[in-house]
């Protein structure tokens, strides 16, 4: 028997508690977007607030941390459009700092978000965006047959953040940003097999011309196989079939 269960109608900001008042005050603030996104200085928000200005010191790092607000020495403290990724991105780089070997894990976390919202993330893709996916592969030819071959992970970044460009997700959008900049702090940008990243852009080139016939079963089978081709660190941290 379950009780105690929530009435049906829909939580206010106000009912939950963020343990911070700074918080609580941003996320009303988010409520009127037309609003200025300038934040009073901290001594005026302490008497708004009746809060001391080193607790609000304390709260601002933590909604500076989330990517909430701005700080900048000359235009003050700004709000920022809510976005998942910088929360996720300082937790995840704490994981791969205690064990490198957790960006399997995240990285096979990010293999089944794709999967899942692939469908529903190609069906919003203008034809602007798939000539865009298009030509980063064009670019990325031009990269590794160029003399000196150049990796182009730039264009990989983007590949992947342009399919899912258009969903309207932000926490999706957040967890595959985050996979980018981890992707990049344990220098899988600099991986320089020339086959392995020959193989990969055929992959993205199979990618791109299935989303453009309309084949999107094919391109998510074609994006599957090639999440395979990634380097393990489990493997490389145990030696049996270490990448390097
Ligand atoms: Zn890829």
């Amino acid at each position: 028997m379950i009780h105690n269960l929530p009435p049906q109608r829909p939580v206010t900001a106000r009912h939950l508690n963020l343990e911070s008042e700074l918080l609580d005050y941003l996320a009303e603030a988010s409520c009127q977007p037309e609003a200025d996104t300038r934040i009073p200085a901290l001594g005026q928000l302490s008497s708004e607030l009746h809060v001391s200005v080193s607790k609000l010191r304390e709260q601002l790092e933590v909604a500076r941390v989330m990517g909430l607000v701005s700080v900048r020495p000359r235009t003050g403290i700004h709000r920022q459009d809510y976005n998942f990724m910088s929360a996720v991105r300082l937790s995840l780089f704490f994981a791969l700092a205690s064990d490198i070997t957790a960006f399997d894990e995240y990285s096979d976390l990010r293999k089944h978000v794709e999967m899942s919202f692939w469908h529903e993330a190609v069906a919003r893709l203008t034809d602007e965006d798939k000539l865009r996916l298009r030509q980063l592969v064009a670019l990325a030819w031009e990269k590794l047959r160029g003399s000196p071959i150049r990796i182009p992970h730039a264009e990989h970044r983007e590949f992947h953040l342009t399919i899912f460009s258009r969903l309207d997700n932000v926490f999706v959008r957040g967890l595959l940003e985050a996979y980018w900049e981890a992707y990049e702090a344990v220098e899988l940008n600099k991986y320089a097999d020339l086959a392995y990243l020959s193989e990969v852009w055929s992959y993205h080139e199979r990618i791109t011309e299935d989303i453009i016939r309309g084949d999107v079963d094919s391109s998510l089978r074609a994006f599957e196989e090639h999440t395979k081709l990634l380097p393990s660190y489990h493997n490389e941290h145990r030696g049996n079939g270490a990448v390097k």
